[in-house]
């Protein structure tokens, strides 16, 4: 049986304190292009917490997770499931935009993702959604690709993660949109809160 919903111990630590440790981290390369760090934003006591690959150029710019076009995106398919943005969390894997967009590589990842993982027990929330396949497969520790990983709930740490494809993907390939939809439809048909 899978050990669900298991806030077990009051957080240790909170996010302004994980935010206050990184600093001006130049703990790896991502460091050295970077406007701003991208630490994440809304509710500390989200029951649902978003997690993308890492900054795009207008998050870079603006200190701010999902700001740009794929941001715009996510909005509207928070709003879908009738939150809001702010009733939610939204972070990255890697704090720092990677150059030209590039994926983070496994070294940035790692480096940064004890990070997430503390943002992720300060919070406590019940559900994640991984945003496509780097926020899944770092979050699952499996290479398995979105297109499997999607569709189904898996375990971290006692946390329910629903894995569907990146926003970015979508405004390229719209035609998935469908499949996003019937992800976030189980997300809903899950998530016992009062919206
Ligand atoms: N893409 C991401 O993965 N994260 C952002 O914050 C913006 C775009």
């Amino acid at each position: 049986m899978e050990d669900w919903g298991a806030a077990l111990q009051p957080p240790s630590e909170t996010l302004e304190e994980i935010r206050s440790e990184l600093g001006d981290c130049q703990r790896c390369r991502l460091a050295r292009d970077r406007q701003n760090i991208v630490f994440g934003s809304g509710s500390p006591k989200a029951k649902l917490v978003f997690v993308g690959e890492g900054p795009g150029f207008e998050e870079d710019r603006q200190g701010e997770p999902f700001v740009g076009p794929a941001g715009q995106l996510l909005t509207k398919i928070i709003e879908a499931i009738k939150l809001t943005r702010r009733q939610t969390y939204i972070c990255n894997v890697v704090k720092c935009r990677p150059p030209e967009n590039r994926n983070p590589e496994t070294d940035e990842i790692n480096t940064c993702f004890a990070f997430l993982e503390r943002q992720i027990a300060a919070i406590q929330p019940d559900y994640i959604c991984a945003l496509g396949a780097v926020a899944a497969q770092t979050l699952l520790n499996t290479a398995e690709p979105i297109s499997r990983l999607r569709g189904r709930i898996h375990p971290y740490k006692g946390i329910k993660v629903i894995a569907t494809y990146h926003p970015a993907y979508l405004l390229r390939n719209p035609d998935r949109k469908r499949d996003v939809w019937e992800d976030m439809k189980m997300l809903m048909k899950e998530y016992p809160y009062e919206v």
